[in-house]
């Protein structure tokens, strides 16, 4: 059975001062809600002092993107193996903002993906489409096509024991979440896609997350959903309170 799992994505955001109050916050919690995953995903210069505090507890941190490069001369780029040296245990890929604010192209998104798993760290692959997209009827159609770059590559290792995490980008950072409907259509949809062009036991136990302005007062209802394996979350898990309360609902997800 696939347990829940949430994860934040701090985007650039944080300080010394900041991340500790945080992370502080999330282990005070971490012993009464151990029935759920957590991670938190930095920005890289953060990764040394996050893994520090977070050592030895059940809290797992990951970094947000990294290069698809593993060495040479590509100034201002951070490998896998760099980010892997702190203990990291996952690298987000092809999140929306790198798609469309920096030209990851699903190439890229895909070479990424095979830099995560070269480096041993576990990819949180992301698939969302527009609002644009949705509205034209073609929410399949992309997310097949986002997921076809990354299974139809010989490289990329394919999806056993990776996240994917299923953002429409319409709701990342916007107020607007999908309902749990939407996101149990796309989530199913993902999953029937990985069956077909995978394996049937690999799309089963493949842990598929929604993320789009998931906070405390809707993740209980999105995480119920049966496809719904937890939530990628931005805004809200820069708030102690609340994504502690976003950490509680995935944990009475679990416990059903
Ligand atoms: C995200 O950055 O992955 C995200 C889902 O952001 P937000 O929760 O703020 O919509």
């Amino acid at each position: 059975m696939r347990s829940k799992v949430v994860v934040g994505n701090w985007k650039l955001n944080g300080s010394l001062a900041s991340n500790e109050a945080l992370v502080r916050a999330l282990l005070r919690e971490n012993p009464r809600n151990g029935l759920a995953g957590c991670a938190v995903c930095v920005p890289f210069p953060y990764l040394a002092q996050v893994a520090g505090l977070l050592r030895g507890s059940a809290i797992a941190w990951g970094a947000q993107d990294l290069s698809r490069h593993d060495h040479g001369a590509y100034t201002g780029e951070v490998s896998g193996a760099m980010i892997a040296e702190f203990g990291t245990r996952y690298a987000i890929v092809g999140h929306s903002e790198r798609r469309t604010l920096f030209g990851d192209t699903d190439a890229i998104a895909v070479a990424k993906y095979a830099a995560a798993r070269r480096a041993g760290l576990t990819p949180i692959f992301c698939v969302g489409e527009t609002l644009e997209e949705r509205e034209a009827g073609r929410t399949e159609a992309v997310l097949a096509r986002q997921l076809d770059a990354l299974l139809q590559s010989g490289g990329a290792g394919g999806l056993d024991g990776a996240i994917v995490a299923y953002e429409p980008v319409w709701a990342i950072g916007t107020g607007r979440t999908a309902s749990r409907e939407q996101a149990e259509e796309a989530h199913a949809f993902i999953r029937g896609r990985v069956a077909a062009k995978e394996q049937a036991s690999i799309a089963a136990q493949l842990p598929i997350l929604y993320g789009g302005s998931v906070k405390a007062a809707n993740a209980a209802e999105l995480f119920a959903m049966p496809n719904v394996d937890g939530g990628l979350v931005g805004g809200a898990s820069l708030v102690a309170e609340e994504f502690v309360a976003i950490w509680r609902a995935a944990g009475a997800a679990v416990k059903g």
